[in-house]
């Protein structure tokens, strides 16, 4: 399934490599079965929360550009990926179209398709992409374990696959025109979305920076995979802020429905609709 959206004069296609789900006071320890009672909706017919990991196509100025690119093979949990490829060309989008590939944080759940294994080696998945994220994402992740529960992944061959196509982006850069990129650290020390803006629209892509809709709702609500709980609150809150009472779109990698919604506030607190 793949949904398609303008913004402005941005072309989007939204598509899902996969999902994984939780209980909602698994993945948010500070939450309780009471405090999800008014918050249901955000819940699957499990009682979990349903994680996508959604991928982002924008076409502008020429170029094509993915941001993320999910799980793929990669063994964690009971996450399960890997539908990427299949899905692109279901929309009619060949790997070798993808010109630039950004990938909000190193998390295996948003670079595991950045490069396949290739017998020993990986080798970059979209041939002729250049790679990029941040700098401080780029330094921490070659540096650190992986996560638990993480098996038949190499960080390292997947830095060596696209070593000398990687470049390094961060809060300003623009990764083609209309396509800016907006540090949101905390959920990882270098975790950074996309802001699209084009003819007075705009668009925020924010990867993990709020992982589900309810953290609209529960502010203090941090998930699992934030390494720096309160930074993430802080750096939620300032995007929000700044759509706030604004016609803007805000999606990220794991709310549901492959969509965009607009920030709204009822009852002195924001909640995400889906548009
Ligand atoms: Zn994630």
């Amino acid at each position: 399934m793949a949904n398609r959206f303008q913004i402005g004069g941005l072309e989007v296609l939204v598509v899902s490599d996969g999902k994984a789900e939780a209980p909602g006071t698994t993945y948010f320890p500070m939450s309780s079965p009471e405090k999800w009672e008014p918050h249901k909706r955000w819940l699957n017919h499990n009682g979990n929360v349903e994680f996508p990991f959604t991928c982002f196509v924008i076409r502008s100025g020429g170029k094509t550009v993915l941001i993320d690119t999910g799980l793929g093979p990669v063994q964690m949990w009971t996450f399960k990926g890997g539908a990427l490829l299949d899905e692109l060309a279901g929309a009619g989008v060949r790997p070798a179209d993808i010109d630039i590939v950004f990938v909000t944080h190193l998390h295996v759940d948003h670079c595991g398709t950045v490069a396949l294994p290739d017998g020993e080696a990986y080798r970059p998945t979209f041939p002729k992409a250049t790679y990029r994220w941040t700098a401080t994402d780029d330094a921490h992740w070659r540096a650190a374990p992986l996560p638990p529960g993480t098996a038949n992944f190499s960080a390292e061959k997947m830095f060596a696959a696209v070593a000398g196509r990687y470049e390094p982006a961060q809060g300003g850069t623009v990764i083609a025109p209309g396509i800016n990129v907006i540090d949101t650290p905390g959920h990882t020390p270098g975790h950074a979305g996309v802001v699209l803006s084009s003819a007075g629209k705009r668009a925020f892509i924010l990867g993990d920076a709020i992982s589900c809709p309810v953290q609209l709702e529960e502010t203090e609500w941090s998930g699992l995979g934030d390494m720096d709980p309160k930074l993430a609150r802080q750096s939620q809150e300032a995007v929000l802020r700044e759509m706030e009472g604004s016609e803007d779109l805000l999606t990220a990698a794991h709310f549901p429905g492959l969509t965009f919604g607009r920030v709204l506030v009822g009852e002195g607190r924001r909640y995400w609709q889906a548009v």
